[in-house]
């Protein structure tokens, strides 16, 4: 379907690789069906909220390529506005730590370009009585010193969320040592959804970009293994985009908590099909992409109690320790926000499963990718489905 640039809900282009020649012209492309960057006047200042989960080289695939956001940087100098880099990683929240993070994920690529990375590491409450769950937190407030938010993220398998996409990357403004109490505050999927949909909500950034030049497929977000996509995606919209993304890689919104959670507010139709994309994408769909999703519906839709216990039983992924990669850091048992994991004589974590509320910090903090995400011969097969 040809669409106008008013009716374009989610644009796409091909970018075959990071190379500058490339990635600068696709930009352009991509965001040109959405009006290009004329919202952005003289004098703003741009937060361009990235994924930098952790300490890891651009080609592990695991953060925003700091090719992309030179380019971006460039695009919003060129408008007379000024663009600021930053995320809150998991740990500490420092100058000293979030530093080792930019230097580790190529940001210094972006600041040579121009972009400022962030140096505000302080923190503020805020409310927001109109949430559904999340009436208060504490969030990163270099957010506050800009005028709009572009939200560029990664797109990644992910072993609590199924994916981690747009809307996933705003949980990003939760300071990272804060990360895991909020975690323990929702440790049911359908409210962690519902809060990560209250951050987009209280946020509105802007613009929502998704590198998927390569995504990340398999042990998500952090260890898993690069796989090409070859596109870029952008939307004002965080999970129209998603609900996009997530059908590229073989996931509906069944697939993807938040995708559900964001179709209950009516944010989304029902499938991808019914979003206004700015050109087809069938080709690019890839089929066998290495996925890690449950059918979070079948768990959490319309049960009784005992039915859930059971489903959650034969249905939900859990992490499981690959014992010949743990060298016993004890990382993991610091970020459990349930405290379900121990440090065993033999130099290996062990979790207790009663206490386990199934969040994946563990897996996704493990430096060697010990921690996998396994999941039931019963979910493995149906989510083929
Ligand atoms: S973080 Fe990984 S390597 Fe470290 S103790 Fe936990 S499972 Fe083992
Ligand atoms: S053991 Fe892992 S998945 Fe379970 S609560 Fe702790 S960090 Fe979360």
């Amino acid at each position: 379907m040809n669409l106008n640039d008013t009716q374009t809900e989610v644009s796409l282009t091909e970018c075959p690789d990071y190379s500058r020649v490339n990635i600068e012209q696709a930009l352009q492309n991509l965001l040109e069906p959405l009006g290009g960057l004329e919202w952005v006047k003289p004098g703003m200042k741009i937060a361009v909220k990235a994924n930098l989960v952790s300490c890891m080289k651009p080609e592990d695939c695991a953060t925003t390529h700091p090719a992309l956001l030179c380019a971006l940087v460039k695009m919003i100098k060129s408008k007379g506005a000024s663009a600021v880099i930053g995320d809150s990683p998991g740990g500490l929240y420092t100058s000293q730590y979030v530093n080792r993070i930019y230097e580790g994920t190529g940001m210094r690529l972006a600041e040579k370009d121009g972009a400022v990375l962030n140096q505000n590491f302080e923190v503020k409450n805020a409310e927001f009585l109109e949430a559904k769950v999340l009436k208060s937190f504490t969030y990163t407030s270099w957010l506050d010193d800009c005028d709009a938010i572009i939200n560029f993220c990664k797109l990644k398998t992910h072993g609590m969320m199924g994916m981690s996409a747009a809307a996933k990357n705003m949980f990003g403004v939760i300071p990272g040592i804060m990360k895991p109490e909020y975690h323990y505050r929702f440790p049911n999927l359908n409210d962690f959804s519902d809060m990560i949909i209250d951050l987009n909500e209280y946020f509105k950034p802007a613009l929502c970009i998704t590198d998927a030049v390569f995504g990340m497929e398999g042990n998500g977000p952090t260890k898993g293994s690069p796989r090409h996509v070859g596109l870029l995606l952008a939307s004002r919209s965080p999970h129209k985009l998603d609900l996009v993304c997530g059908d590229i890689i073989g996931l509906s919104k069944e697939n993807v908590p938040t995708l559900t959670a964001a179709f209950r507010r009516g944010l989304i139709p029902e499938d991808a099909e019914k979003v206004k994309v700015s050109k087809s994408y069938s080709g690019y769909k890839i089929k066998d992409y290495n996925n890690i999703a449950v059918k979070s519906s079948m768990l959490f839709d319309n049960n009784s109690k005992l039915r859930k216990a059971f489903l959650k039983g034969v249905l939900s992924s859990r992490p499981k320790l690959k014992k010949s990669e743990c060298v016993g850091c004890g990382k993991c048992k610091n970020m459990c926000p349930a405290k379900a994991i121990t440090i065993n004589g033999k130099k290996k974590a062990e979790i207790d499963r009663s206490l386990c509320i199934r969040c994946f910090c563990c897996q996704e903090f493990c430096p060697t990718g010990a921690m996998k995400v396994y999941r039931t011969p019963v979910a493995r097969i149906l989510s083929k489905n």
